[in-house]
């Protein structure tokens, strides 16, 4: 194990791969990327799939290519599954030092143990009976066919470390089991692979849930048994619904993939993932770069943060009513709906999704077919069209028709709009206009199909 201070600060995503991406890990990595880039950090993505029955390799690929649709791009890559000599040569040094204690307690002793604490009131603490097993008892159990678990001897101190969002943290580890690292089969549980590799690829920093906090404070034990400067440790609070409510059941439906196919843009996503909980303002951003610029530990807050799809979808819509057409002309091509900028400019402001521009196309290109109300008013104003049409023409022509005809506000608007595009609601009249343009606009006023 290399035990040389980085040059580099080191942050790291770690997910396993056991299922998608979701709106309360996505958050972690945004934060985790965003502090890499506003401190030259770097990001590692470090994909912990050491539980080979439940990782799977379509999980991981899924995994990239959320994390690279959300443009949380990694500037180092790990497997743990592949690291396997590291963690076992810590297992090794640990059994060494004594840290590591063997124990053959099977899963339903250890839960009588737990039920007998309990009828006494007692916390469900191991008692640390496998320590003052004899040599003859251990061989027994091995002759038994029992294969032992191993677990860290916790001091039974305080641990203590500034979190670099909750302040100072105080963790008295004689309240806790001491962990079970390895399993009977020899393979590893979380916290072993997880703290090993942070001290062997030297991560500076953990930014990760306040689900972690009580496992921080084994972790920073097993850091300074391999005799590694423990990270600093940044927990930020968990993620909750519009009213509170936890969002473990829903996060199906917050996965980074159905809320693309819903049309959330990526952009949005990061802002709203990075905002929510924190001193600033929710609204839209740029780049990740901008979020980089306004990232503080200390603008985030204690409380749960609140995950609202409503408040999200408000986001999402307000940061495409701000996107430059060059940003979305690709994805309008595949839309079939890439009509050139002053198209994206005039739709931009009633999109809620990006693919909702499609259904504006036809109010350009036709065939529109015209619902006319008053019929004498579009004659007139047919007449009074000019041939050719800018940005200025809508608001002549309106002025030369409320002279012509007396009418004004929604009796001039209501018509025309109905004419023009034969819906109740749409696009700004006087950007629309001159890309429907004067012969379609003309045909529309006298109730063509057009
Ligand atoms: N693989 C762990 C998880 O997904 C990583 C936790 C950590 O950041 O240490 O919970």
């Amino acid at each position: 194990m290399s035990k040389a201070t980085p040059m580099t600060m080191l942050v790291r995503f770690a997910p396993s791969p056991t299922g998608l991406i979701h709106a309360g890990n996505a958050r972690t990595a945004v934060a985790n990327y965003l502090f890499a880039h506003a401190n030259d950090a770097e990001f590692l993505l470090r994909i912990d799939d050491t539980d080979a029955e439940r990782s799977k390799p379509e999980f991981e690929a899924a995994i990239l290519e959320d994390l690279a649709w959300l443009g949380l791009r990694h500037d180092r890559f790990e497997r743990q599954s592949e690291r396997g000599d590291v963690h076992r040569a810590a297992v090794e040094r640990l059994k060494a030092s004594g840290r590591l204690y063997p124990c053959f307690e099977t899963a339903e002793e250890l839960d009588r143990k737990r039920k007998r604490q309990q009828a006494r009131h007692l916390p469900p603490v191991y008692d640390r009976a496998a320590l003052s097993l004899t040599d003859d008892e251990r061989a027994k159990f091995e002759a038994e066919g029992r294969k032992p678990h191993w677990r860290f001897l916790l001091s039974q101190k305080k641990v203590v470390w500034d979190d670099l969002i909750r302040g100072p943290v105080e963790i008295d580890t004689g309240t806790v089991s001491d962990p079970v690292v390895v399993r009977e089969d020899g393979t590893f549980l979380y916290t072993l692979p997880s703290v090993v590799d942070d001290a062997d690829l030297g991560v500076t920093h953990i930014i990760r849930g306040e689900d972690h906090v009580t496992n921080s404070a084994a972790q920073i034990e097993i850091f300074e048994a391999l005799g590694v400067t423990p990270p600093r440790m940044a927990h930020h609070p968990l993620l909750v619904g519009a009213s509170g409510e936890a969002l473990s059941k829903r996060l199906g439906s917050l996965s980074l993939r159905t809320m693309r196919e819903n049309g959330i843009e990526p952009m949005a996503l990061s802002a709203y993932l990075a905002k929510i909980g924190t001193s600033d303002p929710i609204e839209p951003r740029a780049s990740l770069n901008d979020l980089a610029g306004e990232f503080d530990f200390s603008k985030i807050g204690r409380a749960p943060a609140r995950f609202d799809e409503a408040e999200l979808a408000a986001l999402n819509a307000k940061h495409l009513h701000a996107v430059p057409y060059e940003e979305v002309r690709d994805r309008l091509a595949v839309l079939g709906c890439d009509l050139g900028p002053a198209f994206w400019l005039a739709v931009r402001p009633n999109l809620g999704r990006l693919s909702d521009a499609a259904s504006f196309r036809v109010l350009v290109e036709g065939p529109v077919v015209p619902t006319r109300e008053d019929p004498e008013m579009l004659e007139k104003a047919a007449d009074l069209l000019p041939d050719t049409l800018d940005g200025e023409s809508w608001g002549i022509w309106t002025k030369a028709i409320t002279a012509a005809t007396g009418r004004k506000g929604k009796a001039l608007f209501h018509p025309l709009r109905l004419a023009l595009t034969g819906r109740e609601h749409g696009p700004e009249l006087a950007k629309l206009l001159p890309l429907i343009g004067p012969a379609r606009a003309r045909a529309r006023l006298m109730g063509e199909t057009a």
